[in-house]
C-alpha cells in the first residue's frame, strides 16, 4: 500500500522505516528540512538502535522517501499517519496541539477523494473530534477525510522491534458506521504481517483509543512514583527497596517491571502525559479523579532534588566548588534523548549550586549541549572523572553498569560514587575503598 507519515520525529521516523520495511510504499513529511534532508541521506537524526539498517535498506528498495511538501503527500497516498509533537503547553499543563493543528491545516484542504487519517501522537480526550470538525471545512467539496485514532506505544530505544512486534494495536475510529468498518479494513490491511502474528487489535471509539495511551502512561508513572515513594520510608528506617521490590515483585499482580526505585521518570512522554491528562480531566469537570497524578509528579520531581541533597552529603555538606562527575544524560539508556530528563536537570542544580560539573553521555552529548550549554561534557567517563570530589551515576546505561571501581579509583581525587537508578554492585565499590551512597537508602551488598 502507498502511505504517508506526516511528523518525522522519534514516532514518525521510525513508524515510517517500519513501515516501509512491511512492504508499503511511504513517504515521510515534516516540515523540518534538515531532518528531512538527513532522513533521505539515510541518517537518523537521533539515536535510535537499529532504526539505521531499517531506514537505510528502504530507501535503497525504493521504497521510502522523505519530502517538506505536504502536496507531495496529498496526491502520493490516501492513507496518512499523523506522528507530529503534542508538548506540554509552555504556561500549564495543557498539551499543546498547535503542530497536529497546521499538520491537519496543511494536509486536509489539498487532499482530493476519499482518504484516510490516522492519529497516532498522544493527545488529550476530545482531540479527534475536534479535530474531524476542523477538517470538516477544510475538506474540498466532493471529497471525503475519515480520521481514526490509533495511538502508539513504542518505547525509545526499542521503538523498531516495538513498532514491527507490538503488544496491541488500538483503533478508535468516528460516530460513521460505514467509514469506521471501511477505517478498520485498511488499517487491518497495513498491519496485516503484524496481526497474522496474533497481535490483538483493538477497535473502539476516539475517545476511548485516546485515553488507553494516556491511561497507559499514567499506569506506569504511577507505578514509577510508588516504589519511589516507598523508597523515601526506606531511607529514614534503613530498608533496602531493592529487595523489598524483587519481593512485591514476584507477586503476579504486581510485578517486578517498573519498580526500580531511583531518580524517577523523565523524556518527552511521561511527564508531559500525565500533566496534559490532568488538565484535560479538569476542562471536562473530572480533575478530582486523576488528583493522585499530582502526587505521582511530585513525587517523581522530589527524586531529583533528593538527589542533589544525596551528592552534597556525600562531599561533607555543600557542592559549592567541588568538582563533580555526572554520568549520564539521556533521560533513559539506549536513547539520545533529553527532554525533561533527571540526569541532566540534577546535573544542572548541582552547577547552580556553584560545583564544577563534567557530564559524560555515550550518545546524548549533542542533545544535551543544546539543551544546557553552560554544562562541560567530556568525551569518556574517565575523563568526567578527572579530579572528582564525586562520581554519579544518573542514567544507567550498560557501560556505567558494568563499569568496574578500578576503572575509576586512579583518576577520582576522592572515592565517592553516588548511584542514582541503584544499578551498580555497592559491595564491589565498597571493595575497593569507595563510600558508596545510593538513592533511595543503603543496598545491601
Ligand atoms: P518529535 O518532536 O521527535 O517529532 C515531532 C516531529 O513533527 C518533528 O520532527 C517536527 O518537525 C514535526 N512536525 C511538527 N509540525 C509538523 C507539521 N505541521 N507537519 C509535518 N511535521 C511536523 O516528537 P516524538 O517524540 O516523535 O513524538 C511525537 C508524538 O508521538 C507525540 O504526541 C508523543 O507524545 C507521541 N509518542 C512518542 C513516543 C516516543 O517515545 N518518542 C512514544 C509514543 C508516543
Amino acid at each position: 500500500m502507498k502511505l504517508t507519515v506526516i511528523g518525522c520525529g522519534y514516532l514518525g521516523a521510525t513508524h515510517a522505516a517500519c513501515m516501509a520495511e512491511l512492504g508499503h510504499e511511504v513517504l515521510g513529511v515534516d516540515v523540518d528540512a534538515d531532518k528531512v534532508a538527513r532522513l533521505q541521506a539515510g541518517d537518523v537524526p537521533f539515536f535510535e538502535p537499529g532504526l539505521g539498517d531499517v531506514l537505510r535498506r528502504n530507501l535503497d528498495a525504493g521504497r521510502l522517501r522523505f519530502t517538506t511538501d505536504h502536496r507531495d503527500a496529498a496526491t502520493f497516498a490516501s492513507v496518512h499517519f499523523l506522528g507530529v509533537g503534542t508538548p506540554q503547553q509552555r504556561r500549564g499543563y495543557g498539551v499543546d496541539l498547535t503542530h497536529v493543528e497546521s499538520a491537519v491545516d496543511a494536509l486536509a484542504p489539498l487532499l482530493r477523494g476519499d482518504h484516510l487519517i490516522i492519529g497516532k501522537s498522544t493527545v488529550p480526550v476530545g482531540t479527534a473530534a475536534a479535530l474531524a470538525q476542523r477538517m470538516s471545512v477544510l475538506t474540498a467539496p466532493g471529497s471525503r477525510i475519515e480520521l481514526a485514532w490509533s495511538p502508539e506505544f513504542l518505547r525509545e530505544g526499542f521503538a523498531v522491534e516495538d513498532t514491527l512486534e507490538p503488544d496491541r494495536i488500538v483503533l478508535g475510529t468516528g460516530p460513521d458506521d460505514h467509514a469506521t468498518d471501511a477505517a478498520a479494513q485498511v488499517t487491518a490491511e497495513i498491519y496485516r504481517e503484524i496481526l497474522e502474528t496474533g497481535v490483538p487489535f483493538i477497535r473502539t471509539d476516539w475517545a476511548t483509543a485516546e485515553l488507553v495511551k494516556v491511561s497507559a502512561n499514567a499506569f506506569l508513572a504511577t507505578k514509577i512514583s510508588f516504589i519511589n515513594a516507598i523508597s523515601e520510608i526506606c531511607e529514614v528506617v534503613g530498608a533496602d527497596v531493592s529487595t523489598l521490590a524483587d519481593a512485591i515483585g514476584y507477586d503476579g499482580r504486581i510485578g517486578r517491571r517498573f519498580l526500580n526505585a531511583g531518580l524517577g521518570f523523565g523524556g518527552g512522554c511521561l511527564p508531559k502525559d500525565i500533566r496534559g491528562f490532568m488538565a484535560r480531566a479538569e476542562e471536562v469537570g473530572a480533575g478530582e479523579a486523576l488528583r493522585f497524578l499530582r502526587e505521582v509528579d511530585a513525587i517523581n520531581n522530589r527524586r531529583r532534588t533528593a538527589m542533589v541533597e544525596l551528592v552534597a552529603e556525600a562531599v561533607g555538606g555543600d557542592v559549592l566548588g567541588a568538582n563533580v562527575a555526572v554520568l549520564g544524560a539521556a533521560f533513559k539508556p539506549e536513547s539520545d534523548d533529553v527532554r525533561d530528563s533527571p540526569a541532566l536537570n540534577v546535573a544542572g542544580q548541582l552547577a547552580l549550586r556553584g560545583a564544577s560539573v563534567s557530564v559524560f553521555d555515550p550518545k546524548a552529548t549533542a542533545t544535551s549541549r543544546r539543551m544546557y550549554p553552560m554544562l562541560t561534557y567530556a568525551g569518556s567517563a574517565v575523563e568526567a572523572c578527572e579530579e572528582a570530589d564525586a562520581v554519579v551515576v544518573a542514567t544507567e546505561w550498560a557501560e556505567f553498569v558494568h563499569m568496574g571501581p578500578e576503572e575509576l579509583s586512579g583518576v577520582v581525587r576522592s572515592r565517592v560514587i553516588v548511584d542514582g537508578r541503584r544499578c551498580l554492585d555497592a559491595g564491589a565499590w565498597r571493595s575497593a575503598g569507595w563510600r558508596f551512597h545510593a538513592i533511595g537508602g543503603p543496598m545491601r551488598s
